[in-house]
């Protein structure tokens, strides 16, 4: 049973280059797959690497920048294992342990940029948190060489960054507000949606992503869930916002990447850990 979406078509960019792409660093929920001391009976197929899942968190590559999307636990291994080398804006979604934990290990970025600190963007909810878990960290430069520095930004309604404008949208997730995040390619007009971590679209949500180039949607997993989408729930979502490409992550071991993928519709599939994709 092959994949219905070609994860790396051939570009279609104004100057024939990859001028967007998506690389999936984490696409597990807030346990990771498998949980631990778990086997995932009667879940997914340990012997598929597709269902071993790190936590949520994805990086993005538009016109000349690299964009962070959370930092999940793993965050460090996952940058060694998609080789991501550079990081100009970091974008916290919320505060949960899942998408913050791995924050500390962007120190080695901020070293990299000769020790300029990282502009952080998210929620106040999400900045309180940086602050609360990682005081040593904000500061325009680091303490000393190799430790962290985060400059915190508030994020805007709309973003304009150099080649991008990243427009942002909060998203119901319990008692959070979760930053929903579109990014539009300033020369190519093509847009990637990014929202994980809802339990269901705002009306400015479905405008800001309908008809995207490229959506990724949280689907946690069949049952109902009071912070999550379902995986009928994000499917749902996916058809009424008609993107060319849907891809669903933060799932759960109940999730089997062959079984469940033939299930979908033709241009939405489950996105797995190392996953990239141009358009
Ligand atoms: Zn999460
Ligand atoms: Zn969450």
């Amino acid at each position: 049973m092959g994949k219905r979406i070609d994860p790396d078509p051939v570009p279609t960019g104004k100057t024939g280059q990859l001028t967007m792409k998506i690389t999936f660093l984490g696409t597990g929920t807030s346990q990771g797959v498998p949980l631990i001391a778990h086997p995932a009976t009667g879940g997914c197929d340990l012997g598929d690497s597709r269902n071993w899942r790190t936590r949520t968190s994805a990086h993005l590559k538009i016109a000349d920048l690299s964009l962070q999307i959370d930092a999940a636990p793993e965050f460090r291994l996952q940058c060694i294992q998609n080789e991501i080398d550079w990081i100009d804006f970091f974008f916290l979604t919320h505060g949960h342990a899942d998408h913050i934990m791995g924050m500390d290990d962007l120190r080695r970025f901020i070293d990299l940029r000769g020790g300029e600190a990282l502009p952080v963007y998210s929620t106040q909810e999400g900045l309180d948190r940086v602050s609360t878990i990682f005081p040593y960290a904000i500061r325009p430069k680091p303490e000393f060489k190799g430790y962290p520095a985060f400059a915190l930004n508030l994020m805007p309604e709309s973003l304009e960054l150099p080649g991008c404008q990243v427009d942002y949208v909060a998203l119901p997730h319990g008692r959070f507000e979760v930053m929903g995040l579109v990014f539009t390619e300033t020369e190519s007009g093509k847009r990637i949606a990014y929202y994980t971590d809802c339990k269901r679209l705002t009306p400015r949500a479905i405008e800001l992503a309908k008809g995207a180039d490229l959506v990724v949607l949280d689907a946690l997993r069949p049952m109902s869930h009071p912070t999550h989408m379902t995986v009928h729930e994000a499917t749902e979502a996916a058809e009424l916002l008609g993107a060319k490409q849907t891809w669903f992550t933060h799932m759960t071991y109940i999730i089997d990447h062959e079984m469940d993928n033939a299930k979908l519709p033709n241009t939405v599939s489950f996105a797995y850990d190392g996953l990239t994709v141009s358009i």
